[in-house]
């Protein structure tokens, strides 16, 4: 590493999808400040966890040596010993139980040269088995927007938010997840944008809204195809974009039929009034683009959803122009890179299909082996069916992150062997038999990409701890001993790779990836790379309608759990917490997980403020702290899934959307009781 005393390191930041710019300045070894990089697309913004909570790095409790698991508990062994015992045993459960026995997840928080390796390990052990967290955010979104255009990611750059007249934001607590991104939404809020927000929870946004709607959880259909309705009977659609661009226009029109704004109410919640109003403003507009985020796609519907939203911009003709697009907002630093590098079972680094022969031989003659054409197990189904008896967890900790929590960590009790690769003893770690050190993203070079699939570069700024070292030279010392080739000197050498595997890579190499990054699809190294999509046409050609119609989550409140229960983030942490709770500040900022609960419930359950409660579903129960606030409607609680002593995902519902196989995280049902 480049341990630069005066000279800062421009590196990207290692928590949230946005992919800020900053420069970290190091004093012996050590990081000692951050600033947000004024000529980044961030223009020197930071939040709270990328300026201030950096120092998980030097933390005490990371992990410095390999451990196997003697006599019940793990011990420190050397590098050697480690890697032998991990090529050993996944191949004796391949011999003895065939390579679907073995099951991969990948990781949003490790770079694509990482991510890219990792899936080839996988691939090139026989299975498809290969997966990551993107499972649990924003698969809906990769199979809905294939299917509506052809390509699955954010259409346009954060930056030409600024071109929107309308902004709609639904199912994304923007403030707390994507945070500088919403400092530019509130500004263009206060100066020139029309901003609708779309969310039952009282979000930060909400109160800059020029109009708010919040619907029941889980009727996100309803009032989606109630605007489309509403777009038709006023005659506001886009007929020039709707015949020249897209096909299924008839179809949609004919489901949309019930979806009248008074059916809308009695099913949302929303008054119809409100309703029309959006549906005006959004149609109307001269460009306006949809920000979504997992109150969308975490749900049995999540794909019908999604798809829904799409039907609305293609109805509208509000997508492939500057301020008028559909978006994702992806959450973890390199969720969208560890998709495009193939961190998933049913598609190639590139988004080949596993099935489709000319992608596969393309990846078959560039590893020169021959590979299965199977699509592999999605994370759910690994955790849900016996077949898988090994796993290898790079970076991930779904001992904590998954729906109904108690059976994925019985799952990864059980199997015949597990090795986990991370920077701290995780709560998925603490059941492996061999845990493998890795370097964090501010000790290894490589690359993130961004929600706006905007590829930056990451850069050592301190040296590893221990004998730790970054996933892909792990990688690069295991994979030999798998019969895997690997011998890679440089995360540069594995992106050139990667830009022979991954044509929308074609043209990206470290060379080229100045400050503002490069953008895919970047085909050959004279492209300028492509911010915006969907100009002309589609990747399918025309964009399709899918009609979707309105359905009732898997688990809905009743007699015995009669409360919804809705989970997700809070600005102060990060996913499991592993890295914002070594934090001292951000600790005592948000300290211990919270209920939100209403103060009409809280009074009649006889819960006070600040006092611990039981939260129990039909999957167990955990003691949070009460807070009291209007954030939530009466009959809702809403709890972050931070907090592994808390964990809310001990009570959430794995029942999953039949076609992206995304849990339920955002609907179930609990019953409250003060403790
Ligand atoms: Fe990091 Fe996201 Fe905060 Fe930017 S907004 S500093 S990328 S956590």
């Amino acid at each position: 590493p480049r341990l630069c005393e005066t000279r800062p390191v421009r590196t990207t930041c290692p928590y949230c999808g946005v992919g800020c710019q900053m420069d970290v300045y190091v004093q012996g070894g050590r990081i000692r400040h951050v600033r947000g990089a004024e000529d980044g697309h961030n223009e020197g913004s930071l939040c709270v966890k990328g300026r201030f909570a950096l120092d998980f790095t030097a933390h005490p409790d990371r992990l410095t040596t390999p451990l196997i698991r003697r006599d019940g508990e793990l011990v420190p062994a050397g590098w050697d010993e480690a890697l032998d015992l991990v090529a050993s045993r996944l191949l004796a459960v391949r011999e003895e139980h065939g390579p679907q026995a073995l099951g991969f997840l990948a990781s949003a928080r490790c770079t694509n040269e990482e991510n890219y390796l990792f899936q080839k390990l996988a691939r090139c052990l026989g299975t498809n088995n290969v997966d990551h967290c993107a499972r649990l955010c924003h698969a809906s979104s990769l199979v809905a927007l294939v299917r509506a255009f052809g390509s699955a990611s954010a259409t346009n750059p954060m930056a030409d938010l600024d071109n929107a007249e309308v902004i709609l934001v639904t199912g994304s607590n923007t403030t707390e997840t994507h945070p500088v991104f919403s400092s530019r939404i509130k500004r263009l809020a206060r100066t020139k944008a029309t901003l609708v927000v779309v969310d039952p929870r009282a979000v930060g946004l909400t109160r800059h809204a020029s109009l708010w709607l919040r619907p029941r959880p889980g009727t996100d259909i309803a009032w989606i195809n109630g605007l489309m309705h509403v777009i038709l009977r006023e005659g506001l659609e886009n007929r020039a974009f709707i015949g020249s661009r897209t096909e299924g226009f008839e179809e949609l029109r004919a489901a949309l039929g019930p979806y009248t704004p008074e059916y809308v109410q009695s099913a949302t919640g929303i008054p119809a009034v409100d309703l029309e109003r959006a549906a005006r403003l959004y149609a109307r507009a001269g460009a306006a683009t949809i920000l979504y985020c997992m109150g969308i796609t975490q749900h049995t519907c999540g794909t019908d959803t999604v798809l829904a939203l799409a039907n609305l911009a293609l109805l509208c003709g509000q997508v492939g122009r500057p301020g008028a697009g559909i978006n994702p907002l992806r959450g973890q630093n390199n969720v969208q890179g560890s998709c495009d590098m193939g961190g998933l079972p049913g598609v190639l680094p590139g988004y080949g299909r596993v099935d489709d022969d000319a992608a596969l031989g393309r990846m078959e003659s560039l590893w020169k082996t021959s590979l299965s054409k199977n699509p592999g197990l999605t994370a759910t189904e690994m955790f849900a069916t016996p077949q898988v008896r090994a796993m290898y967890v790079m970076g991930e900790n779904p001992a904590v992150s998954d729906a109904d929590v108690s059976h994925v960590q019985a799952r990864l009790a059980g199997l015949d062997f597990l090795v986990v690769q991370d920077i701290f003893l995780t709560e998925t770690a603490r059941l492996a038999d061999v845990v493998l050190p890795a370097a964090s993203a501010l000790e290894k070079d490589g690359t993130f990409t961004n929600t706006d699939r905007r590829v930056q570069r990451v850069r050592a700024a301190v040296p590893c701890p221990g004998q730790a070292l970054p996933d892909w030279r792990i990688l690069n010392l295991l994979g030999p001993r798998l019969g895997v080739s690997m011998g890679y000197d440089h995360p540069g050498e594995i992106m050139r790779e990667i830009a022979l595997a991954a044509p929308i890579y074609g043209g990206i190499d470290y060379r080229r990836i100045k400050r503002e990054g490069l953008v895919w699809p970047c085909p050959d190294a004279a492209h300028p790379g492509t911010p915006l999509l969907h100009r002309e046409t589609f990747p399918r050609g025309r964009g399709r309608f899918v009609p979707t119609h309105a359905q009732v989550p898997a688990e809905m409140p009743d007699a015995d759990y009669p409360f919804l229960l809705s989970t997700g983030r809070v600005l102060e942490h990060y996913h499991t917490g592993t890295m914002t709770r070594k934090n001292e500040g951000l600790n005592r900022l948000v300290p211990a997980c919270q209920a939100e609960i209403h103060p009409e419930d809280a009074k009649r359950l006889q819960i006070v403020s600040g006092q611990q409660v039981r939260v129990a579903s039909r999957r167990g129960e955990i003691t949070v702290t009460a807070l009291l606030t209007d954030r939530v409607a009466p009959g809702m609680v809403f709890i972050p899934f931070h907090f592994a002593e808390a964990a809310a995902n001990v009570l959430t519902n794995s029942a999953h959307d039949a076609a992206a196989r995304i849990p339920e995280f955002k609907v179930c049902a609990v019953r409250i009781e003060p403790e």
